[in-house]
């Protein structure tokens, strides 16, 4: 099975969140699993020059706005299976992966050239597989070349949906210039043309990042104003829960925190929290709980509900610990709730890199993810490797990677609360912390997440049994909607 994944970020060349960390382990992990699988994506300033080989090819030419450029592609052996970077530093080269106004353009370039290279590249992928609203403009494209041309006949696309809520707008006018004006009813979404929904119209297949948020976004409160297309082609909707790189996230092996510690020898975390505690100025008091969290600041990962609580979760005895980039009003809450609490409040404004994000999770005690939606959410599964408790809200991935600790059975990985309202929240943190303070339980509770299976391998397999069921399909039988 021959895979080409389209991305617009990917670990290790560049991230902001899930998206990244997903695209690079599912290359690796189908590869590992005997797929032909490679990667494409953007070369972005921010990209290390030191994990490329070398350029591959110097003249990808690519159709754009009546020209021809030719552009360099690089190849990186980072990964266990080949990456191709495209290079065009007009479009990427801006210090930051997104937030510009002719994203949309930036991204519907990218589709262009990576469709463009995979012409260069031998054999016709079986599949191309997409990803979030960058990668819409490939799945339509990718339809309407395999009309035209006899070699991308028999390719497929799964394009797979990381968070609905992102929609890649953008004002229908400039889909001419951008060569999709035949497609503009795909597109169209209340008024303005969204990359995401032409994705989801035109791909063969969909998958989105876990079971429960395959099923939330078929309903009104969580559809964005896409439900009734998610429900219209749910017969194609898998869903399946991100896994984990344990190559990248295992505290056996961790390069990035301060000690080893396994199952059986946990006493390095210890040592990770008297470290994490000095990184963040705070008092070095082993036995008070750590709460932590890693997250965008946006609304999204429920930071109103963090405010209202903000005086109730110190007061329940533990230390808070944040590590966040974001909307401005979430820094100015975190930087004025640490000012009124600096012995128990530590924060760390922006992006900050992957080992600080390891060293939180070695070190807290409780990681907190009280998120209003959660497709898959990734922290929850690297808290558990690292003997880091869960408290979560129930929502999307979450609710199907944590489950509730129960005392009774002795069974469960964590603790989840259900009303999106800070009281329901603040319950399982003083719940979490009563068990804290009880070592024989916590310990029981910690090893029960480090034992949880989230390998990739699960998920490969998942992936690869979609791209069968589309990959055989001869055209007709592909269920499209022209
Ligand atoms: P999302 O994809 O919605 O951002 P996920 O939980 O799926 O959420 O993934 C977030 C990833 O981004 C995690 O690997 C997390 O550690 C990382 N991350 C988020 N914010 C930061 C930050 N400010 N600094 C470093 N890493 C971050």
């Amino acid at each position: 099975m021959r895979v080409a994944i389209l991305s617009s970020e990917a670990v290790p060349f560049a991230k902001t969140g899930g998206l990244a960390d997903v695209s690079g382990a599912l290359t690796k992990a189908l590869h590992a699993a005997g797929a032909d699988s490679f990667l494409i994506t953007p070369l972005y300033d921010q990209v290390d020059r030191g994990l490329l080989s070398g350029t591959f090819i110097d003249d990808l030419e690519v159709e754009w706005r009546g020209k021809r450029p030719r552009i360099p592609v690089w190849i990186s052996e980072a990964l266990n299976a080949p990456t191709y970077l495209i290079d065009a530093p007009h479009y990427f080269a801006r210090g930051k992966i997104y937030g510009d106004v002719d994203d949309f353009e930036r991204f519907a370039f990218f589709c262009r050239a990576a469709i463009a290279l995979l012409r260069r590249l031998g054999d016709a992928p079986e599949v191309v597989h997409c990803n979030d609203w960058p990668c819409g403009f490939a799945t339509v494209e990718m339809r309407a070349r395999r009309q035209q041309e006899e070699f991308f006949a028999n390719t497929r696309t799964v394009f797979s949906i990381h968070n609905l809520a992102y929609q890649g707008l953008f004002k229908p006018a400039d889909l001419w210039w951008l060569g999709f004006s035949e497609y503009t009813s795909d597109f169209m979404l209340k008024g303005t043309a969204s990359a995401l929904k032409a994705g989801i119209i035109a791909a063969d297949a969909l998958s989105t990042v876990s079971p429960r948020y395959a099923r939330e976004i078929q309903t009104p409160e969580q559809g964005y104003g896409l439900d009734w297309l998610m429900r219209a082609r749910s017969d194609r909707l898998a869903g399946i829960a991100n896994g984990v790189d344990y190559e990248i996230w295992n505290p056996e092996t961790d390069t990035d925190i301060a000690a080893h510690f396994s199952l059986d020898a946990v006493a390095g975390k210890r040592e990770c929290k008297l470290d994490l505690l000095r990184r963040f100025g705070l008092p070095e008091e082993l036995d008070r709980p750590i709460i932590a969290i890693i997250s965008r600041l946006v609304g999204q990962k429920g930071y109103d509900l963090i405010r209202q609580a903000a005086g109730g979760i110190l007061d329940a005895g533990a230390f808070f610990i944040a590590l966040g980039a974001g909307a401005r009003e979430y820094e100015d809450f975190l930087q004025s709730w640490h000012d009124a609490a600096p012995n128990r409040v530590g924060i760390y404004k922006g992006y900050a890199g992957e080992p600080l994000a390891h060293q939180i999770e070695a070190g807290a005690d409780i990681f907190l993810m009280p998120s209003l939606f959660e497709p898959c959410g990734l922290n929850q599964m690297y808290s558990m490797r690292y003997g880091t408790v869960p408290v979560v809200r129930a929502t999307g991935g979450l609710d199907d990677t944590v489950q509730s600790y129960d005392v009774a059975t002795n069974k469960g990985n964590g603790f989840k609360f259900g009303p999106y309202s800070a009281p329901a929240m603040l319950d399982k943190i003083r719940e979490a912390i009563y068990f804290y303070t009880q070592p024989d339980i916590w310990v029981k509770i910690q090893r029960n997440g480090m034992t949880t299976d989230n390998s990739w391998s699960v998920a490969a397999n998942k992936y690869l049994e979609l791209y069968d069921e589309i990959a055989g399909a001869g055209q007709n039988q592909v269920q499209s909607s022209r």
